[in-house]
């Protein structure tokens, strides 16, 4: 992964080396954070950086910071500029992640949310695979739970909240596995250690509900609508069991990181035939059409970095 040359930090866009936090910063300390995670698309034929769907993570941002006593002088439009100007002055002319992130900023000791400053950073960085592979993840059910909106909630894109998520990735990656699906308290499947999930029964999709623990995922938000209006895949949102997955034809996860990735192993069990379904492979090609600008209908999903193209 090459480093980012810059950072939006404070207020302006300065070189990374000058985007430093204190060791007794509050969010380091007690995990009061909040932040987002955006992909960039590189249209080669267009010579153009697209941002996807940046408006809506920005409005999740929000949210999130809205939930954790979070208070910005921005609004999702001002962000988008704002990371506009950072991916001009990176730049690139490749596939990138861009990383929102916003703290509880004041250097002090006191676990609680009110009071305390806030800050927001920015960076962003060239990005390809999240998860190796993406065309047949062999995937297990994590031993650890989904923490629950009563306790951290999870609909909240919280830095603390990612100790959980992290503990399940590593066991996961350590034990072997390309990623792990992670149970609600209830025994409910939730979604992956960052990612959503969806499973394929008799060709409809089927995805844990928003109330079930879950990142509210825009990938997700996305899918349901790009299956139901241009796949003719009918999408139900319910509770799924554990052993659903055993039966489902197709499964995949989704998100900004993983895009889409077929889950195509669980355990010692094969779902389907062992290899990425039929739903799955089409819906990822028209997904990564749609995400790079091929797809006219969804242009209003992108916003254009370049009004001058960066010189190779
Ligand atoms: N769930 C979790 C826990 C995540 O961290 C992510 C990645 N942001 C997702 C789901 C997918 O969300 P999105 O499609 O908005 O990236």
């Amino acid at each position: 992964m090459a480093n980012p040359k810059y950072a939006f930090f404070k207020g302006k866009i300065v070189p990374m080396a000058e985007a430093k936090i204190s060791v007794m910063t509050h969010a380091l300390n007690y995990g009061t954070g909040v932040f987002g995670g955006l992909r960039g698309y590189w249209n080669d034929k267009q010579e153009q950086l697209y941002i996807f769907r940046p408006i809506d993570h920005f409005k999740r941002l929000l949210q999130s910071a809205r939930m954790m006593r979070i208070e910005l002088p921005y609004s999702a439009d001002d962000l988008t500029r704002l990371l506009v100007d950072l991916l001009n002055a990176e730049g690139y002319r490749e596939n990138c992640y861009i990383r929102p992130l916003a703290y509880k900023s004041s250097e002090m000791i006191g676990v609680k949310l009110h009071g305390v400053d806030d800050d927001f950073t920015m960076f962003a960085l060239p990005f390809g695979r999240y998860v190796q592979n993406e065309e047949g993840a062999h995937v297990c059910f994590s031993a650890w739970r989904r923490i629950d909106d009563n306790a951290i909630p999870a609909r909240g894109k919280i830095v603390g909240a990612y100790a959980n998520s992290s503990l399940i990735k590593s066991d996961a990656l350590l034990s072997g596995y390309d990623e792990a699906i992670v149970l609600n308290e209830d025994g409910h499947i939730s979604e992956m250690s960052a990612a959503n999930i969806f499973l394929i029964r008799d060709g409809v999709a089927i995805t844990p509900p928003v109330n079930s623990n879950i990142l509210e995922g825009i990938t997700r938000r996305s899918i349901i609508q790009l299956l139901k209006e241009d796949l003719g895949i009918d999408v139900v949102e319910r509770d799924i069991d554990r052993t659903e997955i055993y039966i489902a034809d197709e499964a995949f996860m989704c998100g900004t990181g993983v895009q889409i990735a077929a889950i195509t192993k669980v355990e010692h069990r094969n779902i389907g035939d062992g290899t990425m379904g039929a739903i799955t492979s089409r819906l990822r090609d028209y997904f990564f059409k749609v995400v790079s600008g091929q797809i006219e209908k969804y242009h209003s999903w992108l916003t254009p970095v370049y009004e001058e193209v960066p010189a190779k």
